[in-house]
């Protein structure tokens, strides 16, 4: 399976902002954004005026960048935002939302998306009572989400709560943080989605 190996921050200098990836070190002054806030690479820190199709580009790249997901992956998931009724900027985002991985990372039990891909390809989850390690499976209204009983146990679990566990968990999303169950609740709607993408401008990309 294709996944991309070179450097994490690199990818929020090229998008301009925090995306995130690094779990804990994102919240400190190691960030990459908050000691070099410009692109990288050699001419990085040239001011070029965007083009409509490189504004469009880079919505696209960093909303990929975001969920991790690679360009033939997204694309099918665009095609799915199409054949859905309603508008497919927000279809879109509510696919990407309803990942497992995404749903792990959401509810608190991963310190950033990465690991919570990581944290489902170990098997530490079930969806419905059966194990599941594909974070690419996409979660409907009323699954319920458990973690496995030799992750609730361990060492890891517990260093992930420690720094993910206070965050606020989306409306969309139910958590028992007695039980470590999550459920979800419905599909989020687009203002329920805290994250800087202007999807409308994804759509016109791929509808030329
Ligand atoms: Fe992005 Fe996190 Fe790296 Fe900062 S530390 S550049 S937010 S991945």
């Amino acid at each position: 399976m294709a996944r991309y190996t070179d450097s994490t921050c690199r990818l929020c200098r090229r998008e301009g902002e925090k995306l995130f990836l690094k779990g804990e070190r994102c919240y400190t002054n190691k960030c990459s954004i908050a000691r070099r806030a410009y692109a990288p690479g050699q001419h990085g820190q040239q001011r070029k005026k965007m083009s409509e199709y490189g504004m469009q580009l880079r919505e696209k790249q960093k909303a990929r960048r975001f969920y991790g997901i690679l360009e033939r992956q997204f694309r099918k998931y665009f095609d799915m935002a199409v054949k859905r009724k309603g508008v497919t900027g927000e279809n879109l985002l509510q696919i990407l939302e309803s990942r497992l991985d995404n749903v792990v990372y959401r509810l608190g039990l991963a310190t950033s998306r990465p690991e919570a891909r990581q944290l489902v390809r170990h098997g530490h989850f079930a969806v419905n009572g059966k194990k599941v390690n594909i974070p690419s499976v996409l979660l409907s209204p009323g699954d319920v989400i458990t973690v496995r009983e030799r992750f609730r146990k361990s060492d890891k679990l517990k260093a992930v709560v420690d720094i993910a566990g206070g965050k606020v968990i989306p409306e969309w999303l139910e958590f028992d943080s007695e039980n470590l169950t999550g459920k979800v609740v419905k599909l989020p709607a687009r203002e329920e989605i805290d994250l800087p993408i202007r999807e409308h401008l994804i759509v016109e990309l791929y509808s030329k």
